[in-house]
């Protein structure tokens, strides 16, 4: 790769210096690690721009297709690393700071993680936007920006603690304020219809107008040949309203309330997993990002499409433009886009309608129907009358034409109309007005295709396809585990950085034992850093000869924390009772959050929590086992827990999760997964090949069995088990675990009295057998070496720039 930033390492410092000088307003000795943190942002931001501003142009100039790829989230992480490795900067920057008395972690440790997003969907989006950019797509992410994150977690007592995540205190050296690109955005007001002629139309009176403010940030893409960029919105007031008299009078909050009001839209990120949906506030975050991105979209098309006599080329639109929605918090771009067709360019239904459905398409990510977001009619119409009628519009056309086609069908509108029981059905909205419809793995797209969606996928096959997720290699493997990179990288070439299934070529290896020896070499550097990093965030020392069984994700059911964490107690109880019960020794590490009103998922937390006190303060037990909660899972602790990881854990229960992308981070990185036939797992399995992965427990369809039959029962597992999961689950309520805040009859009722929705206690027995074969298959090390390397060499599949191709080709024809 052309290396034309900087020539070499002189230049480097030497800009760098000035670049310190001009923003700091310090000599570099002077600066602070953050200043110098900050300035290094902008030198390399600044450079990432001019190449912008030449693809921008290079776009123009050749009618290139633009993506919009709608996300309310991107977990974007820490980006400075990223960014060097995808310039080829790395090496220069790395030897130019050491040169400068500092080095490039004491300089990169002062990134936070912005607050804008949860979890896999909003790492995802991330993730497609690096990958757009390595593949020269111009692809755009469009979301908002949070002025706080979800929450930092910390842990007192056991208990998951929220406290503020005011990522933006230092201020955030990647962004850029565009004022001047602004778009308004009216909440509420009153429909009037106007009649001429026999002509009428609709205009929107009245209201409360904001105004929607974007930042840029550069995305980087690997090559450094794009750059593209990532917009978030921030609500701010239109005009400076400030009470005056107020705040003369001494009512200072009330002076600037009107600001406040405004500025509350784009104030705190929600989850997207607990039951937040409803909220009002939740609503005009989707419309204000919605309606900011489609005028931004609808300027730059005008400028590029405007003929000289004034006329705009709207059927070169679709052509030129292809809208994403990730989920269906974007649900609104096709109502708003025909609002601004329509109602302000004046185009006629048909046409306007052909542009939309034409252009935009979506991505669903769950298998729960009570997951889909729905709105009532009556908030809905009361915050966006006109986007309401809209919506109406589509409908009533949606229930015309199904009269002609399938009048004999009424059972399939019932479940396809969007406007049923009182409610504005958002998944229904984004289906009708995409032309494509995505999963995220085979087995989530088979059951949205055979549940979920099925009167949709029988009413329209075409516009079904799947999509598997994929992850950034650069990121997770490239620059996330630095000596398995270099070992690769002098093994097989840097080709994989660009390609990732050139990883395939690492199966030469299997049988070499120097190579094997390396790799195990690497994992225990990083078991080490890893160790660190847990002993100062928890004061847990972890043994690094043991096997690091790691689980990292959000919190939910259906991902089984507590599964998992009744394993522990099962070994613990048998390593009390049976002085000559040896498990394999184990570190068993567990990172994530739960939504702050999701009382189940952080009683799990909890319950971690007072196992890991138990565990780790018994002598006996030590020899063998720990247990560490990781606070504040997030990108950047992410990066180091991964590499680390020997046990993958992707215990969901069969049906639950949609792909995954943890999975496919961890197999990346040599680790076994130890799973359900679930989401991506499926595809890891065949990839990897069942010798070199662990599978266990009820598939699909047993679960979907016990549902419909209705007969599976929670006490017949207890009673059946009585010595070994009846007693973990008395364990509950009796005491063992309460010394740190108390028992926990809540996953208790759960489990024993509304009948284990989950199939935790069905899983058990299997789930553990798993365990302790793979902790026997661990003993011998050259195969278990060799079953890692057969992982990482086959995950190239798992490639987010393979995913993107398959967009880019099938869904978005770029
Ligand atoms: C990859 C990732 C996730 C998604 O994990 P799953 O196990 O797929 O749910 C969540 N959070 C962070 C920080 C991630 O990097």
């Amino acid at each position: 790769m052309k290396n034309e930033i900087f020539k070499d390492t002189e230049q480097f410092k030497r800009e760098y210096r000035r670049m310190v000088e001009s923003e700091v307003g310090k000599g570099f000795d002077e600066a602070d690690d953050h200043e110098r943190f900050a300035a290094l942002c902008k030198l390399v931001a600044f450079r990432a721009r001019a190449i912008h501003v030449r693809n921008d142009n290079a776009i123009e100039a050749q009618r290139k297709k633009r993506v919009f790829y709608f996300s309310l989230e991107f977990l974007i992480g820490p980006l400075l690393e990223n960014y060097l490795l995808n310039l080829g900067i790395l090496d220069t920057v790395s030897e130019g700071l050491a040169e400068m008395g500092t080095s490039l972690e004491a300089v990169s440790s002062c990134e936070v993680d912005p607050g804008l997003g949860n979890g896999g969907l909003g790492r995802l989006a991330a993730c497609f936007l690096d990958s757009m950019a390595h593949e020269g797509i111009a692809g755009y992410g469009n979301g908002m920006r949070y002025r706080y994150g979800l929450f930092r977690q910390v842990i007192k007592d056991g208990r998951q603690v929220e406290e503020t995540d005011n990522w933006l205190a230092k201020g955030y050296p990647w962004e850029v304020r565009r004022p001047e690109s602004a778009v308004p955005v009216t909440f509420g007001g009153e429909v009037v219809r106007h009649e001429e002629d026999g002509r009428y139309w609709f205009t929107l009176e009245g209201g409360e107008t904001v105004n929607a403010v974007p930042y840029d940030i550069p995305v980087v893409g690997y090559g450094g040949n794009t750059v593209n960029k990532l917009r978030v919105w921030a609500a701010e007031p239109v005009e400076e309203r400030f009470d005056l008299d107020a705040f003369n009078e001494g009512a200072y909050a009330d002076a600037s309330k009107f600001r406040t009001d405004v500025e509350a839209i784009s104030t705190i990120l929600y989850p997207n997993d607990a039951g937040e949906h409803g909220r009002i506030l939740r609503l005009k975050q989707e419309y204000l990002f919605v309606a900011a991105g489609i005028g931004s979209i609808m300027r730059t098309f005008k400028r590029e499409h405007t003929g000289a006599d004034g006329t705009v080329d709207w059927a070169a639109f679709p052509e030129a433009v292809a809208i994403h929605t990730n989920d269906t918090h974007p649900a609104m771009c096709g109502a708003e886009l025909l609002r601004v067709l329509v109602d302000e360019e004046g185009l006629d239904y048909d046409t306007a309608w052909g542009i939309v459905t034409r252009s935009i398409s979506y991505t669903n990510h769950t298998v729960l129907p009570e997951a889909l977001e729905k709105w009532p009619i009556d908030v809905f119409r009361r915050l966006l009358p006109r986007i309401y009628m809209w919506i109406e519009e589509i409908d009533r056309r949606y229930r015309e034409d199904f009269m002609v086609e399938h009048g004999d069908r009424m059972d399939l509108l019932r479940d396809t109309a969007i406007l049923w029981d009182g409610q504005v059905r958002m998944a229904n909205l984004s289906i009708i007005c995409s032309h494509s419809v995505n999963g995220v793995a085979k087995i989530h797209t088979d059951i949205l295709e055979r549940e979920v969606l099925k009167d949709f996928y029988e009413l329209t096959p075409e516009k079904f396809n799947n999509k598997t997720n994929g992850i950034s290699f650069r990121r997770f493997l490239g620059n996330a585990n630095p000596s398995y990179s270099r070992l690769i990288t002098d093994a097989i070439g840097d080709g994989w950085l660009d390609d990732a299934s050139e990883l395939k070529r690492l199966e030469a290896f299997s049988a070499d034992p120097v190579f094997l020896d390396a790799m195990a070499d690497s994992k225990r550097l990083n078991k080490e850093r890893l160790a660190r990093y847990v002993r100062e965030q928890t004061g847990v020392e972890l043994d690094c000869d043991s096997v690091f069984d790691v689980q990292v994700k959000r919190f939910h059911a259906y991902k089984r924390q507590l599964l998992n964490i009744f394993k522990v107690m099962d070994v613990y109880n048998r390593i009390v009772a049976d002085p000559s019960y040896r498990p394999r020794p184990t570190s068993f590490i567990f990172s994530g959050k739960a939504a702050q009103s999701y009382t189940y998922a952080k009683e799990v937390i909890r319950l971690i929590n007072s196992v890991a006190d138990v565990v780790n303060n018994d002598p006996r037990a030590n020899e063998m086992i720990k247990v560490a909660f990781i606070p504040n899972f997030s990108v950047g602790n992410a990066e180091l827990i991964y590499p680390a990881a020997e046990i993958s854990e992707q215990i969901s229960t069969a049906g639950m999760e949609a792909s995954g992308t943890s999975n496919m981070k961890l197999m990346a990185n040599g680790a076994i997964t130890l799973g359900t036939l679930d989401g991506a797992n499926v595809e890891i399995a065949q990839l990897a090949g069942r010798e070199n992965i662990e599978i266990f427990g009820l598939e699909v369809a047993d679960v979907e069995g016990y549902k419909s039959r209705g007969d599976y029962f929670a006490w017949d597992e207890y009673n059946r088990d009585r010595d070994r999961l009846g007693r973990v689950v008395d364990e509950l309520v009796d005491g063992t675990f309460a010394r740190l805040s108390g028992d926990f009859s809540l996953i208790h009722d759960g489990l024993m009295h509304q009948n284990d929705a989950d199939f935790v206690l069905k899983d058990f027995r299997p789930y553990v057998s798993a365990w302790e074969h793979l902790g026997e298959v661990y003993g011998d090390r050259r195969r278990w070496n060799r079953m890692a390397l057969a992982n990482t060499a086959n995950s190239g599949f798992f490639s987010s720039d393979r995913t993107i191709r398959e967009y880019a080709e099938d869904i978005w024809h770029v």
